[in-house]
């Protein structure tokens, strides 16, 4: 199924998928528990389809179902694929995508936590705040694709991060509430004061 996603991706980026409004924090649907998924259908491979759109026109190399308004244990990733400019007949400019490697991570179970690693983090939920997060440096992830097949990967340094990251989403977490109180509580200020003057 991830194969047939990534056909899709290169052929036309832009027909794949709908682009979908994503949540800021505080929403509260990001500090829920998400549900697991249960039934593994057309509209699963679709709407997976529409979170990884959203995701490379935000721009970012994660995205979580719950950070669209979605709560259910869904998370997408691509942390090699290329943006470039391309200059349209009408000498207008446009983003465009190349060497798409989606990955697509439903029910996921993080297991095999090992090592320490700090990595600069952000978010599409808090856009412009970016800070250094311990995580673990290696992992192992058991998950099923949109076929609800089993599958298992592991992964080390910023996979390993962004599979974190995201797997966090899962769970009601967001970066901020990785780091000490008084980071958590400065950060949280600015970006709160940020939005309210936007
Ligand atoms: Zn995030």
């Amino acid at each position: 199924m991830e194969e047939a996603i990534q056909r899709d991706l290169n052929s036309d980026f832009n027909g794949v998928g709908e682009k979908l409004q994503v949540f800021k924090y505080p929403h509260p649907v990001l500090k829920k528990v998400a549900e697991p998924v249960t039934e593994f259908d057309a509209d699963l491979e679709q709407f997976c389809k529409n979170l990884l759109h959203t995701m490379y026109t935000a721009p970012g190399i994660g995205l979580a179902a719950p950070q669209v308004g979605v709560s259910k244990r869904i998370f997408v990733l691509d942390i090699s694929y290329q943006r470039e400019d391309v200059t349209l007949a009408d000498g207008s400019k446009e983003k465009r995508c190349t060497e798409f490697n989606p990955l697509v991570f439903i029910n996921p179970v993080l297991k095999e936590l090992d090592g320490e690693q700090l990595h600069e983090e952000g978010c599409l939920s808090l856009p412009g705040l970016y800070e250094s997060v311990k995580r673990y440096s290696s992992l192992e992830v058991e998950y099923q694709n949109c076929s609800g097949e089993v599958k298992s990967m592991k992964a080390e340094e910023l996979l390993s991060v962004c599979i974190q990251h995201e797997n966090d989403h899962l769970e009601g977490i967001v970066f901020l509430d990785r780091l000490s109180l008084l980071k958590k509580n400065l950060l949280k200020k600015k970006f709160l004061k940020k939005k309210k003057n936007k």
